[in-house]
Parts: C-alpha cells; structure tokens; sequence
C-alpha cells in the first residue's frame, strides 16, 4: 500500500477489524495485539492504534488498563439496552419509510425482505447477519435519515458482534409482513411490524424480555 495517507489508513483499519469483529475471527472479550493487528493489515501501528481508538467509540472494542485494546465483552445489560435502543431507532426508520419510499424503492425492499426471510430460515449465520444488515441500512436510507441510518449501523454491528448464541431458524416471514405495511402506507402497523421483529430478534440473541414480564405478569404468552 504504498503512501496511504494516515486519515485513508485509519479508514481502512476501522472497516477491516470492525468486518472481522462482525464475523466473528475477532470473538467477544478477545485481546487485540496491537503489532500483530498491525502487521495482518500491512500498515504501522500508528493509524491501528487510531483506529482502535474509533472502534472504541462505537463501543466495540474496550480499552485494558496499560494492556491495550480487547474486543468488547458480552454483558447481558448491555445487549439489552442496545436492543431497546435498535428498538426505538428502527421504529422510527420503519414510520418514515411508509411515508418517503418511492415506489420503486418499495419493490427493491420486497425482494430484499424475501432474500432476508428465506435466509433466516437457513443455519447459515453469515448469511443472515449480511441481508439482515443490508435490509435494515437500505431501510434507514430510505427514510432519508443520514444519522438514523449511522445510529442503526452502529447498533447492529454491536449486536451481531455481541450475540452469544446460535441461533434457531427464527422468524417467519417477517420482513416480507414489514415491506407489506410499508407498501400499505400504514405508518403504526410498520412500526408494529417492525416492534415485532425487533423483539424476535432480541430473543434470537438471548435478550430476555424480562421488562416486558413484569409488566404484564398474568398476561397471555405473546407466541
Ligand atoms: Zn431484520
């Protein structure tokens, strides 16, 4: 690579390692070896460090008191408050659409949903992890929303990169029922729709709905 400028650098650096966290080489709580990061991305640990320092930020890496960097651990709180919070930002995502999408936009989303929906019905996780990010990115752009669109992003790399478990084959055309509400115009049984996957997810990813439960304790199970 030769004279990358340091801003292209630490660029790249963020998207590789952040990719890497994503799928899982890189696993939850494992130390980064600041030389040994440098050298797998060719570059001088100068803008590695830079970028860790970003990754951060984003809550994906913590840093070791005098030992470096780690990738951020799984704690059960904090996937549960960032669920809550892709909760609230994807709702709103989901309202905007019904009303900002074009009509051909509305049929790019059909055929992504569909693409989503017979992914989850498969065990590969990489696969769904991929459509599902690109579902919900072209849903943010949609609703015309840049910073809606970079919390969103932001949200679903720390929930893929913290999710503890393996999933099941999830949800039963989920997508394809959101697109459908969207198309409809229906701002509240999109945000419905979506409140809906939102929690299924959660779930898929060990989140216990424990707030739900003891709100509504005699309540009928919602299967
Ligand atoms: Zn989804």
């Amino acid at each position: 690579m030769p004279h990358e400028f340091r801003p292209m650098q630490v660029e790249r650096a963020v998207a590789e390692i952040r990719g890497r966290i994503r799928a899982r080489e890189y696993a939850s709580g494992m130390h980064l070896v600041l030389r040994a990061l440098a050298e797998s991305l060719d570059m001088s640990i100068i803008p590695v460090r830079d970028a860790l320092a970003e990754l951060e930020q984003e809550g994906l890496v913590e840093g070791e008191a005098g030992r470096g960097w780690r990738v951020a651990a799984y704690n059960p709180e904090s996937l549960r408050s960032l669920a809550e919070l892709r909760e609230a930002l994807e709702c709103q995502v989901a309202r905007l659409c019904a009303a900002r999408a074009t009509e051909e936009e509305l049929e790019e989303l059909g055929l992504m949903a569909r693409q989503a929906d017979r992914a989850d019905q498969s065990k590969d996780i990489a696969t769904i992890a991929e459509l599902e990010m690109r579902f919900h990115l072209r849903l943010a752009a949609i609703a015309r929303s840049d910073k809606l669109r970079r919390a969103i992003e932001r949200a679903h790399v720390l929930q893929l990169a913290f999710d503890p478990i393996e999933h099941d084959p999830i949800r039963d055309e989920t997508h394809v029922r959101l697109v459908r509400a969207i198309s409809r115009r229906d701002a509240d049984a999109a945000e419905r729709e979506m409140r809906k996957h939102c929690a299924g997810t959660a779930e898929a990813l060990g989140v216990e709905p424990e707030k739900k439960k003891r709100c509504v304790k005699s309540g009928a199970g919602t299967k």
